[in-house]
């Protein structure tokens, strides 16, 4: 199981230092910025959509720590492609998994399992979800429009 650990924890620094798809996307769609005060954590998520509600492309800009970066990198490299509605389930199963409420048997596919040990440190459950949590805000608001009124 420590090894497993340590496995996952490499998987993490290796996206923070060259994280996927860190990028504006100048013809984007949506976008939102998210913010985790807790830990100082700031980013930008671009999406580009297409009619049919399919992410075309998806890119991030910002800074903070590992686990925020490495959370955003994969993010955007598991919802490039997927429907904006497959990627709300996926992030209802993620944040199930990060705050343990799957259950031990709970399981989730791919590269968003290295963030299975964030359950126990529950101060970083904020750090693995923001980039989750910013896309959500982007879609959200493309599909009722925002007024600053
Ligand atoms: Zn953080």
């Amino acid at each position: 199981m420590d090894e497993l650990r340590d496995l996952y924890q490499e998987v993490i620094l290796d996206h923070n230092r060259r994280p996927k798809n860190f990028h504006k996307i100048e013809d984007a769609t949506h976008s939102a910025v998210g913010h985790n005060p807790l830990c100082g954590d700031q980013l930008t998520v671009y999406l580009k959509v297409d009619d049919d509600d399919t992410i075309l492309d998806i890119g991030f800009q910002g800074s903070g720590c590992a686990i925020s970066k490495a959370s955003a990198s994969i993010m955007t490299g598991t919802l490039k492609g997927k429907r904006l509605e497959e990627a709300r389930q996926l992030f209802g199963k993620f944040h199930s998994m990060l705050t343990g409420m799957g259950g031990p048997g709970h399981v989730i596919d791919g590269k968003l399992a290295v963030f299975q040990g964030v359950a126990e440190f529950p101060a970083r459950v904020k750090c693995a979800s923001l980039a989750w949590h910013t896309v959500i805000a982007a879609m959200d608001a493309q599909e009722d429009p925002i007024s600053t009124e």
